[in-house]
This record gives C-alpha cells, sequence and structure tokens, in this order.
C-alpha cells in the first residue's frame, strides 16, 4: 500500500521512527505543506525553503510541496496518491497540537488515519512526570527524571521506495548549503572534532563562539536530539567527560521547555507565574527601536543585537543580557522583545524563547530573582574580556583597544566614529525596575 509522510519539524531521512514507520507500509509520498498561518516572510522563511530543496534532493526529487490549509492539502494529497495512511512525527506546540487534530477529524472522513510516532524531542514532551504524577516546573529533578527516563537508541536509515508522480511547488533551485540533513550533520561533526573539548568553560564567552550552532538544525528537525545523545555517549569515553555532560544538560533544556508549553501552552505569550502580573511595563518606541537596531549605546547589547540581524542567529549569553536589558532597564513587557527575536532566530522556537524570556524576565521556570538586574557593562567585560565580540560587531568601535570596547565613555575618542550614546543610565534603570517591584509586592 501507499502511505504519506507528512514532515513538518523532521526534515532528514535518518534516524527518523515516522519515516521508518511509513516505509514499512510500501510506497511513500513525502509531503511539506506550505501553512499560510506560518508563513512570515524573512530569513527563517528562506531557511524552511532551503532546507526543503536539500530534503527535495535527498528523495529523489519526490517531495511535494503544497500551500494551504493542511487539512484540505493533507487530504487532497493522500487521495491523489490513493494512500490509506498519513504519517507524522508527533507534534507538540499549541498550533501544532490544534492544527492535528483538525487534520486528524479531515482525514477520518475519508477513512485514513494520521498516524503519530516519534516527536522532534529526546524525550517526548508529556512523558516525564513526578510520583505525585504531575509535571515539573523546576530544571534540575525535570533533568535527573530526564536521565532516568533515558531515550530511545537511534533508527537506523530506512530504505524507502519514493512515489514521484505528483505535482508540487517549485523550490530554491541552489540550496544553501548550511540548511538541509547533511550540511546539519557535517556541522555536528565538526563541532565534535573541534569544540566539544572545552564547550563546558568556552561556552559562555561569545568572543571564542565555542557552541555548536546546532540550534536551527534541531528547529527543523535536520537531526534529531537522540542522534547527538548517542553520538555523546560514544565519545564519553574521552578527556572531555564534563563538557560532553554540559552539552547533554544543554539538549536537556530544550526538552524542558518543550514540556513546559505541552503542560501549559499559554505559557507560550503569558506569564507561566503569576507573581508579577499587574506590574507596571513601559511602552516607548524609540527605546525599543534603538534596542532592535543595537544603537543603546552599550557595546554588549549592541554587539548581539547587531548579529542577530545580521546572521539570525545570537549567542547564548548575550540573548541573556539583552533580554535582561529590554526588560529591567527599560521596562518592556518580555513578550514585546520575545516576538522581535522570533521574527528575526533562524532557530527562533516558541519554547525556548518564551521560557527563555520568561527566566530572564523573572516570570517562568527557575526564574532568577527578581532582584538580579544583569549590568550591560560588567557582563561584557566578564564574558568578552578583550573586547573582541563588541569589535566584531560595533564598527564604530574598532578604534578602541581591547576592553576599552565595552566603555566607550571613558575615552575621549570614544564616539569619534558617530557611536551613540547610552540612551539610560543603568544604575537609575535597576533603582526603577526594584521600585517597581517593591511597589507591585506592597500592593498585593
Ligand atoms: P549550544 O550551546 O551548542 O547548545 C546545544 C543545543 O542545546 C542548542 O542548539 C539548543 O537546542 C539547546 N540549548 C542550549 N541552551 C539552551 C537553553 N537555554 N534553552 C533551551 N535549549 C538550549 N534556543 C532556541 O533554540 N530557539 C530560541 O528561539 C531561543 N530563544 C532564546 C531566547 C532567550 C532570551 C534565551 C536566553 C535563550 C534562547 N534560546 C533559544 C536558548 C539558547 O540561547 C540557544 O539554544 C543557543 O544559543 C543556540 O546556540 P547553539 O546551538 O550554538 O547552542
Amino acid at each position: 500500500t501507499t502511505s504519506l509522510m507528512w514532515f513538518r519539524r523532521d526534515l532528514r531521512l535518518g534516524d527518523h521512527p515516522a519515516l521508518q514507520a511509513a516505509a514499512r507500509d510500501g510506497q511513500v509520498v513525502p509531503l511539506f505543506v506550505l501553512d499560510p498561518r506560518l508563513a512570515r516572510p524573512g530569513p527563517r522563511w528562506e531557511r524552511l525553503l532551503a532546507s526543503l530543496a536539500a530534503l527535495r534532493e535527498e528523495t529523489d526529487g519526490a517531495l511535494v510541496v503544497r500551500e494551504g490549509d493542511p487539512a484540505e492539502v493533507v487530504a487532497q494529497v493522500a487521495a491523489e496518491a490513493g494512500a490509506s495512511r498519513v504519517h507524522v512525527s508527533t507534534e507538540t506546540t499549541p498550533y501544532g497540537r490544534r492544527r492535528d487534530a483538525a487534520v486528524e477529524q479531515r482525514l477520518a472522513a475519508d477513512d485514513i488515519a494520521l498516524v503519530g510516532t516519534g516527536s522532534p524531542y529526546a524525550v517526548t514532551p508529556g512523558r516525564i512526570l513526578n510520583t505525585a504524577g504531575s509535571p515539573y516546573r523546576v530544571f534540575t529533578p525535570f533533568l535527573r527524571a530526564w536521565r532516568e527516563h533515558g531515550w530511545r537508541a537511534p533508527a537506523g536509515d530506512p530504505q524507502v521506495e519514493w512515489m514521484t508522480k505528483l505535482d508540487s511547488e517549485p523550490l530554491p533551485s541552489h540550496p544553501d548549503r548550511e540548511a538541509g540533513e547533511r550540511a546539519a550533520l557535517r556541522r555536528w561533526e565538526d563541532f565534535c572534532d573541534e569544540g566539544l573539548a572545552g564547550y563546558a568553560s568556552a561556552r559562555d564567552r561569545p568572543d571564542l563562539d565555542q557552541t555548536s550552532r546546532i540550534s536551527a538544525a534541531l528547529k527543523y528537525g535536520e537531526i534529531h536530539p537522540r542522534t547527538l545523545l548517542a553520538d555523546l555517549d560514544a565519545r564519553s569515553t574521552d578527556a572531555s567527560g564534563g563538557d560532553v555532560e554540559r552539552f547533554v544538560t544543554e539538549l536537556a533544556w530544550r526538552d524542558f521547555y518543550a514540556d513546559v508549553l505541552w503542560h501549559d501552552p499559554e505559557s507560550a505569550w503569558r506569564d507561566l507565574r503569576g507573581g508579577l502580573r499587574g506590574m507596571q511595563y513601559d511602552e516607548d518606541p524609540a527605546l525599543l527601536a534603538a534596542w532592535k537596531s543595537g544603537t543603546t549605546g552599550f557595546p554588549f547589547v549592541d554587539a548581539g543585537m547587531r548579529q542577530l540581524l545580521a546572521e539570525g542567529w545570537m549567542h547564548n549569553r548575550v540573548r541573556m543580557v539583552v533580554a535582561s536589558f529590554l526588560v529591567k532597564d527599560l521596562h518592556m513587557w518580555w513578550p514585546v522583545g520575545a516576538r522581535h527575536f522570533l521574527d528575526h532566530l533562524l532557530d527562533g522556537d516558541l519554547a525556548s524563547n518564551s521560557h527563555g524570556w520568561q527566566w530572564v524576565a523573572g516570570t517562568g521556570t527557575d526564574a532568577a530573582p527578581y532582584f538580579r538586574v544583569f549590568n550591560p557593562v560588567t557582563q561584557g567585560l566578564r564574558f568578552d574580556p578583550e573586547g573582541d565580540y563588541v569589535r566584531r560587531w560595533v564598527p564604530e568601535l574598532r578604534h578602541l583597544p581591547g576592553a576599552a570596547a565595552h566603555e566607550p565613555w571613558l575615552h575621549p575618542d570614544g564616539s569619534a566614529n558617530g557611536y551613540p550614546d547610552r540612551i539610560v543610565d543603568h544604575a537609575e534603570e535597576r533603582h526603577e525596575a526594584l521600585a517597581r517591584m517593591t511597589e507591585l509586592k506592597d500592593s498585593t
């Protein structure tokens, strides 16, 4: 018989349980639906199209890409192919779950089953519960339970017989070399060879740039986290045990945030914990624009915001610092920044992004206490000690040597190349953030 493999956040062939299930049915039609509800022109959309172009090559040209409401498109393609089953990797985001319920219902009318196998996570969200049967809201106990739960061994590469005769939308003819499964595997191997040793200590240093940069590949499912975990298991005999441990923990954060979102879908755009509801936030278009364009006058913040615009990626340490700056120095509500991040990050992911922001804002899991406000200058001096990261992204400061790039106001020619003055006084705004917090506490 023939079945459909409806690809979503799993744009690869290797280690793919749902594709294996489809291949066992017989001939397979690979399908991707361009859903107008998710389409936002911009770098992430381009990246998706490039990944699809790579997947089309890997499927010997068989990948069918159609645009429209998934319920109608999937039913239509299933009818054209004479398929009796549609295979998917189980989706766990709020919209994905609603969409899949609608598709399942639509397919049932034609007597076609929607079959979910596997998910984009090492452990599918919802599986890990404490002894009382409740989800974890704090990372460390989740991490312990996640390790104890363990994950399936990677699935091998399936032998698939593709059906190649259906019509499709065109895709870019020269796929981006950074996109697709092969590029992801290459990137991962390079990281294991060159970045993993020393990762635990260097991961916080944006100037060294020693993280894996595998986040976009994970977002599109060009590689599965279980593939990475299995590789790391094989390597844990190396001298870099602490490095491996640290990397595994980072992958656990990704699973954790997906799990939190699965249990509380509204936390995508609403405070997870209610403690700061009622907080007074500001709206100031000029300050927001300075933050977005990387012209706040704080070099470390500006370097990060410019890296985001230029590369569609920002180092984790800098994500924390720029997020803190928006929430605590400019007093804006975290979803304002989270939206901007999602518009520009190639790895933009609802769970990791919203909960990363909530962690910084003090409304989420394991939230940093509100009174801990990142100082954008000392963070820069500590994690970019030679100023290299700042000079890479802020050309107006390239004339300042070493750490001087972090404090141009201390140098007579600091703004010689047009670098802006600081838009706020950090000490004052820190005070203001704490005052608002105290006021909120006193009024509740
Ligand atoms: P590495 O250090 O090499 O880590 C390997 C992988 O572990 C990452 O690819 C990622 O999948 C996972 N990981 C690492 N740190 C975290 C973390 N704190 N939370 C969840 N997963 C993590 N990550 C996203 O994938 N998408 C987002 O939209 C996103 N938004 C964020 C917003 C804020 C405000 C903050 C503070 C963090 C955000 N992160 C997000 C988490 C983290 O910054 C990125 O995953 C990381 O910088 C990606 O680079 P890398 O692949 O080189 O990371």
